[in-house]
């Protein structure tokens, strides 16, 4: 995997994932929580509705005598709400005139005596605990009720609470019968535990229903009139809890049977919004989530295909560059790399300049070696020549003899030193030792040394001094001068002039000679150029002196240059910093 075009591309699709993932998750999380809490929301209004209109049912004989309540309901929910009888017939609707129809299904039936157990679970029976009927306590066994249990908590300094059930009788919470007598001297309270004379007769109605119901089941139940026995501490205790169910249901339809004249009609209960329209239940199946899957995937593919592509374009040039320095690592030097732009684009240019650099030195070096050996070939072939002449005894051994040898190997001397100055200066090894000199003095010093007969060779110098290598600048001005002497026929002069020019040192040789062809003249500094190539070493130098004399000057921090009109003479001309 060390691949820089896998790893950028599994590096971007990892990352693609997670913030996809990371996002998706957030947002599913917060749809999920607010359609929670909408849905719960709704939920609850409407079963606390339902709740509300059960508990008017049980106090109403009809829906109509109900209409003023059921409004405010409707107000107080921001709700239409509809009654309908079993066929359809509107019994009570809280919208106006131009409220649109019903919708087909309704919400949920309203009974008091037959509660819907999923809207209101835990319920010990399934009639309405608020639906009394003929157990409601008349105002005046109320008001009884109400000071027998006033007198009580006084005595007592409120040490219970007293509870009115929806019949209205009042009953004792926290203290159960039997314990009044631990305040012997307030009263018993006892009337608060004696059945009202109304009570009376709804529990004798009930009871002989009970019987009558009892008395059709196979004679297996006998029953206890209630006469005189102190009412039930609760009010749902009714519901004959722990019986067998034919005893439960004899009870129960009993009572439905007893209580039905009193409470409003079985009803069907429509819940819309004022508008008419329904309010709108959230779908939360899986197409959600699905949805989400799916436009995650799309997208995952997307970045992947995106950072495909761009990881390919970044890794093609660094391929490129790759294979490129592969073959001129094996010796290709025509190696050239196509970048485009930015930073990779700098990186091949770079490449393609040093692969060119090195293609220029190679070639330079192969010219060296190959000039090198074609100047070595002719004074080594002469030496050879002779001394196997004198061997064969075709030449004799004479001083002539010795002194041509002898001048062939100071020529191979010259040679090889100047190679070993070119070389130095290559390499950056020329050393130089300057010191404080007066420039005049070598230029006397080189006119005197290179004195001739044939030709006029002075000077016109002005006194300058400077810092230099004296050697080293006696080397560079003396091959100007050997060459102007060399190229210039007898009767021809070659005047050296120095003098001051701005803050520089101005070196002039000039001659009447030969003069270089205008093509030749960016040609003369090169190594082992020379103008005319046959001629021989003894006529011309080696063809490293200019290249010397360059770098020597050079490495004065000067320059070195040349005018020259053929056939009449050249003007070479040293420029040295003084400072
Ligand atoms: P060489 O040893 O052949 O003189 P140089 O490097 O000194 O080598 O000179 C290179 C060539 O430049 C010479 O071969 C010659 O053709 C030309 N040249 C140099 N100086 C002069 C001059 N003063 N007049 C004419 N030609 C010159």
């Amino acid at each position: 995997m060390k691949s820089l075009l896998v790893r950028f591309f599994l590096f971007s699709l990892v990352i693609a994932a997670c913030s996809i993932a990371v996002t998706a998750w957030l947002a599913s999380q917060a749809t999920t929580g607010a359609i929670r809490q909408e849905q719960g929301d709704a939920l609850r209004g409407d079963a606390e509705i339902y709740d509300r209109l059960l508990g008017i049912a049980a106090r109403h004989r009809t829906w109509a005598e109900a209409k003023s309540e059921v409004d405010g309901l409707a107000r107080e929910y921001g709700r239409r709400l509809a009654l309908t009888d079993r066929g359809g017939k509107t019994l009570l609707d809280t919208g106006t005139a131009g409220s649109p129809p019903l919708p087909i299904t309704p919400k949920v039936s309203i009974d008091a005596l037959n509660v819907d157990s999923v809207l209101k679970p835990g319920a010990t029976s399934k009639i309405d605990p608020r639906a009394v009927g003929p157990f409601r306590l008349t105002d005046e066994e109320f008001a009884k009720m109400r000071t027998v249990a006033d007198r009580l908590l006084n005595c007592t300094q409120g040490k219970f609470e007293i509870v009115e059930s929806p019949n209205r009788r009042l009953r004792v919470s926290t203290m159960p019968p039997g314990t009044e007598s631990a305040w012997p001297e307030c009263p018993s309270g006892e009337e608060l535990y004696t059945v009202t004379h109304t009570e009376s007769v709804a529990y004798e109605d009930l009871y002989n229903l009970f019987n009558g119901c009892m008395a059709r089941l196979p004679g297996l139940y006998a029953v206890k009139p209630l006469n005189g026995r102190p009412v039930p501490l609760d009010w749902e205790v009714l519901t004959v809890r722990y019986s067998d169910p034919p005893v439960v249901e004899c009870m129960e339809s009993a009572r439905r049977e007893q209580l039905r004249p009193f409470v409003a009609e079985y009803a069907h209960l429509f819940i819309t919004e004022p508008t008419g329209g329904q309010p709108q239940a959230i779908d939360l199946s899986t197409t959600g989530t699905n949805r989400i899957i799916l436009v995650a995937l799309g997208i995952l593919a997307l970045a992947g295909f995106a950072s495909w592509v761009t990881a390919t374009q970044l890794v093609r040039p660094i391929r490129a560059l790759t294979a490129a320095t592969k073959r001129t690592a094996e010796g290709d030097r025509t190696a050239r790399v196509d970048g485009g732009a930015g930073e990779i684009g700098e990186l091949a240019k770079s490449f393609n300049a040093m692969s060119e650099k090195l293609a220029e030195t190679e070639r330079q070096r192969q010219a060296m070696v190959s000039d090198v050996a074609h100047e070595l070939r002719t004074p080594l072939g002469n030496i050879t020549g002779w001394l196997e002449a004198t061997q064969d005894g075709l030449a004799e051994p004479d001083p002539h003899l010795i002194d041509m040898l002898l001048e062939e190997s100071l020529l191979l001397q010259r040679l090889v030193d100047d190679l070993h100055d070119l070389a130095q200066a290559d390499a950056g090894t020329l050393r130089l030792h300057p010191e404080p000199i007066a420039l005049d003095d070598v230029v006397d010093q080189v006119v005197n040394a290179q004195q001739n007969r044939e030709i006029l060779l002075r000077s016109e110098t002005t006194p300058v001094h400077l810092s230099a290598d004296p050697v080293r600048l006696r080397q560079a001005l003396g091959n100007l001068v050997a060459n102007a002497v060399r190229y210039t026929p007898p009767g021809g002069e070659v005047v050296v002039k120095l003098f001051q020019w701005q803050d520089r040192a101005i070196l002039e040789v000039v001659d009447t000679g030969t003069g270089i062809a205008p093509e030749d003249v960016p040609h003369v500094f090169d190594r082992f150029w020379r103008a005319d190539k046959s001629r021989s070493r003894r006529t011309g130098g080696s063809g490293l002196g200019l290249a010397i004399t360059r770098h020597l000057v050079e490495a004065h921090g000067g320059a070195v240059s040349v005018t020259s009109r053929l056939g009449e003479g050249s003007t070479f001309r040293i420029s040295l910093p003084l400072a």
